[in-house]
C-alpha cells in the first residue's frame, strides 16, 4: 500500500463516523469509560521505578475500555435486561493491598498489589498475576472479566479473576522478587483457596514465582499444591503447563487456517512478543512447517523474509538474551513496523492495546490469532475486519493456559499426574471443540469470531448464575 493511500485511509479515519456496523459506538481517544483511571490510587510513587521502554504508538482506549465495548456489543444482540448486565460487568471483589518490601539497597519500597474476582458463577475464580510495572487496578479488572468469558467459552467449571502487582521484575534480584511473591502472598491469601481463588502465570511471572506463592500459602494454610497453578514439576505442576497457551494458539491457528485457504505447513507468521506464549507458538508453529518472518520483544524488533530460527532464539531467549542480540541474517527494524511486515499470521504475544487506530491499517497479514489478552482496539478490529483479516479472538485463542492450569488443579486435587502426551491430546480436544462451537455460531449469526465468542461465553455465564438463583 503506497503512502499516499494509508494517509488518505488516515483523513477518512478522521472523519469517520464513530458507529459501527453493530450499532454500537466505538470508544475513541480521550473518552473515560466507567472504570478508567488508575482505580483506588495511583501506584504508589515510593516503588521501583524503570527506565522508559521504547513503546510504539498508544492505543486509544484502556484495556478495560476493550473488554466493555465487548460486552456491550454481546450483551445488546443477546437483549440482556440492564439489571442483569451491570450485575455481569461488575466485579464481584476487588482488592487493592500495599505489598512493602525491602529490597537491595536497604529501604523499603512499597508496591501496589491487586486481585480482583469478576464473577464465580461457573466455579472458583481463576486467573493469573501479573508482575509489570503499569499494573493498575483498571487493567486488572478488564483482565478479570476477560477470563469470566474465557473460562465459560472453553468450557470449563471456573470463574474469572485477575491479579497483579506494579513492579518490574527485570529490575529485581531473585530474593528481591522472592520477597515481593511472599509479601503479596500474605495480604491476599484471605481470599484465595483451591475452592476459591485459584492464581496462575501472566506476564512478568513464572513457575518460580508460582512455586513461592504456594509455599507461602502453604505456610498458613498446609501444603496446598491445588491453591495455584502453572507450578514447577518438581511440586505438582503438570506436564504440558509451561507451554500450553502458545499450544493451544497454534491448535486454533490449525482450525483456522482452511477459513482462509491456508497450508499451515506453508504459512509465514510475525511474533509481536517472544516470552512464555510468544516462544512456545513459535516454536510450534516452526513444527508444523511454518516460517517467522518477524519477531519482536520489549527491547527491539528484526525481520527476515528467509524465516528466523524459532527454536534458536528461544534458547537465546532462556540465556537471558534479546531478540534484537540475537545472531542471525534478520535485520533489525522499528518496532512500530513489525505490524506492517508482509506474512499470513500476526501473533499478537505482548500485552493489551498493542493493536490501534493508528497502525490497524498498515497490517499486511491475512489472519491474527491473539495470544495476548486485549492487544486489539475496537477501533482496529473494524479496520481489520474491513480489510477481510480473519481475527481469532484471545478469549479463544489464548485459553490453552486456563485449559491446562484446569488439568493441574483436577491433578492436584485427586493427587495424581497425567503424562505429556495426555495433557496435550485433552487440551487439543478442548480447544477444537471450542473453536467449532464459536465458528458455528458466528456462521449461524453472520458476525467475526469476537462477537460469536463473547456470546457464548456470556450465555453461558448468565446460565449458570440464574440457575443458581444469583440474577
Ligand atoms: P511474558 O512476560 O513471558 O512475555 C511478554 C513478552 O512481551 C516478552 O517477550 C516482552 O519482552 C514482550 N513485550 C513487552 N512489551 C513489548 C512491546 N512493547 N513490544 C513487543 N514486545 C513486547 O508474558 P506471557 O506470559 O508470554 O504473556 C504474553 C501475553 O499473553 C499477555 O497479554 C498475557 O496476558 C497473555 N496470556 C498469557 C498466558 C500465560 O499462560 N502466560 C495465558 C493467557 C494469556
Amino acid at each position: 500500500m503506497s503512502d499516499e493511500v494509508t494517509e488518505e485511509r488516515a483523513d477518512e479515519e478522521e472523519d469517520a463516523q464513530d458507529e459501527q456496523a453493530d450499532g454500537t459506538t466505538v470508544p475513541q481517544e480521550g473518552e473515560a469509560g466507567p472504570h478508567s483511571g488508575d482505580g483506588h490510587g495511583s501506584p504508589d510513587k515510593s516503588a521501583k521505578q524503570t527506565e522508559e521502554e521504547p513503546a510504539p504508538t498508544r492505543a486509544e482506549v484502556s484495556n478495560y475500555e476493550i473488554v466493555e465495548h465487548w460486552f456491550n456489543v454481546a450483551a445488546e444482540r443477546l437483549e440482556l435486561p440492564d439489571d442483569v448486565a451491570a450485575v455481569l460487568r461488575s466485579s464481584y471483589r476487588e482488592v487493592q493491598v500495599q505489598v512493602p518490601v525491602r529490597l537491595g539497597d536497604g529501604k523499603i519500597h512499597v508496591f501496589s498489589g491487586y486481585r480482583v474476582q469478576h464473577n464465580g458463577a461457573r466455579g472458583p475464580y481463576k486467573g493469573g498475576i501479573r508482575f509489570h510495572p503499569e499494573v493498575d487496578l483498571d487493567e486488572v479488572r478488564a483482565l478479570a472479566e476477560l477470563m469470566t468469558w474465557k473460562t465459560a467459552i472453553v468450557d470449563i467449571p471456573y470463574g474469572g479473576a485477575k491479579g497483579g502487582v506494579n513492579v518490574d521484575p527485570s529490575k529485581l534480584e531473585s530474593r528481591e522478587l522472592q520477597a515481593v511473591a511472599r509479601s503479596f502472598m500474605d495480604k491476599i491469601e484471605k481470599v484465595l483457596g483451591p475452592q476459591r481463588d485459584i492464581p496462575a502465570p501472566d506476564v512478568g511471572t513464572n513457575a518460580q514465582v508460582m512455586a513461592w506463592l504456594m509455599d507461602e500459602y502453604g505456610k498458613l494454610h498446609g501444603h496446598t499444591p491445588a491453591c495455584v497453578t502453572g507450578k514447577p514439576i518438581a511440586l505438582e505442576g503438570s506436564y504440558g503447563r509451561e507451554a500450553a497457551t502458545g499450544r493451544g494458539v497454534v491448535q486454533v491457528f490449525k482450525e483456522a487456517a482452511p477459513e482462509i485457504d491456508l497450508d499451515p505447513s506453508k504459512a509465514t507468521f510475525v511474533l509481536q512478543g517472544f516470552g512464555n506464549v510468544g516462544a512456545w507458538a513459535g516454536r510450534l508453529m516452526q513444527e508444523l512447517g511454518a516460517t517467522m518472518v518477524g519477531v519482536a520483544d520489549a527491547n527491539g524488533a528484526i525481520a527476515s523474509s528467509d524465516g528466523i530460527d524459532a527454536e534458536e532464539l528461544a534458547a537465546h531467549v532462556r540465556d537471558d538474551g534479546k531478540v534484537t542480540d540475537f545472531d542471525s541474517d534478520a535485520e533489525e527494524i522499528d518496532p512500530d513496523d513489525l505490524v506492517a511486515l508482509d506474512c499470513d499470521v500476526f501473533i499478537p504475544a505482548a500485552l493489551g492495546g498493542m493493536l490501534h487506530s493508528d497502525n490497524a491499517d498498515r497490517m499486511r497479514c491475512r489472519m491474527i490469532v491473539e495470544g495476548a489478552n486485549s492487544p486489539t482496539t475496537p477501533r482496529a478490529d473494524e479496520i481489520l475486519n474491513e480489510n477481510g483479516v480473519f481475527i481469532v479472538p484471545d478469549v479463544l485463542a489464548n485459553a490453552g493456559g486456563v485449559v491446562v492450569s484446569y488439568f493441574e488443579w483436577a491433578q492436584n486435587l485427586q493427587h495424581f499426574r497425567w503424562g505429556e502426551d495426555e495433557v496435550n491430546e485433552k487440551l487439543g480436544g478442548t480447544m477444537r471443540r471450542a473453536f467449532g462451537e464459536v465458528a458455528e455460531r458466528a456462521r449461524e449469526n453472520d458476525t467475526p469470531m469476537r462477537p460469536a465468542a463473547y456470546e457464548l461465553g456470556i450465555e453461558r455465564v448468565v446460565e449458570a448464575a440464574s440457575t443458581r438463583g444469583y440474577i
